[in-house]
């Protein structure tokens, strides 16, 4: 027993060698010294120029309401807002969180989603906020993964906001093909029924929380599970959503 206290910083010396040895790399850059370096941080791009009022997409030029909100979908969302465009570096470092074994990278990356949460137009919301919950993963997704990517990033901002955080009010109940490659319509009927909500989201205002917003099939697909099972309000933060685009091309945002 009397060697235990040596363990600790025998167990540090490992980490620093560690890094020593094999230091961090930048998601961003490759840069050795941290998953994601103050540059490509500096690099990453908020919204800005106009905007949907309802969804927060970029918009080619002022709409209002932006076309896919018309068409449908918005009575089941109060608000979304995405907090930056999905471009390099931040589409590397979302790559790394999703697909290359970074849940390091959340932490990271949650900072967008606070500083979105902590606008004006926010400021009457956040205190109405029961839950804040993730878009889920399959259980064999996540069984894959290790992590939820969206429950990360929303369990590390709702900590910072002082909001309650749960994963467990909303499954996904079954599995979907990528959305990837498919058109808008495609999209809402791959997601659709793919959610379930839990009765404790019942008279609950909650907020979802996405890692990318393309045509938003998904968090309505989920807005809708949440509001059967009678949440009162649901809004939505997601970290990063593409450019718009002047032809109606879809971004290419990698699939959950
Ligand atoms: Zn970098
Ligand atoms: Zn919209």
């Amino acid at each position: 027993m009397a060697g235990l206290p040596h363990v600790k910083p025998l167990a540090r010396l490992g980490v620093y060698l560690t890094d020593f040895l094999f230091p961090p790399r930048c998601a961003g850059c490759a840069r050795a010294g941290s998953v994601f370096c103050d540059r490509c941080a500096q690099a990453v791009l908020p919204i800005s120029g106009p905007i949907c009022a309802h969804c927060g997409r970029p918009q080619p030029r002022d709409v209002g309401i932006c076309f896919a909100c018309q068409s449908g979908g918005r009575e089941v969302f109060h608000l979304v807002r995405p907090a930056t465009l999905y471009t390099h570096p931040l589409r590397s470092a979302i790559h790394g969180l999703k697909y290359a074994g970074q849940p390091e990278l959340a932490e990271l990356l949650a900072r967008y989603l606070v500083a979105v949460a902590q606008q004006p137009l926010w400021q009457d919301v956040l205190p109405r906020i029961d839950w804040m919950l993730p878009v889920p993963l399959h259980p064999q997704r996540l069984a894959e993964r290790g992590y939820n990517q969206s429950g990360l990033l929303a369990a590390s901002a709702a900590k910072r906001l002082g909001l309650a955080y749960t994963d467990s009010l909303l499954l996904r109940s079954r599995q979907t093909r990528s959305q990837v490659g498919l058109s808008a319509s495609e999209r809402q009927q791959n997601v659709a029924d793919a959610f379930v909500a839990g009765a404790g989201v019942a008279d609950k205002c909650v907020l979802l929380v996405d890692d990318v917003l393309t045509t938003g099939a998904t968090l309505t697909a989920c807005a809708q599970a949440l509001r059967l099972a009678g949440a009162v309000a649901v809004y939505g933060l997601v970290l990063s959503t593409p450019a718009p685009t002047t032809d109606g091309v879809l971004g290419d945002a990698p699939p959950s």
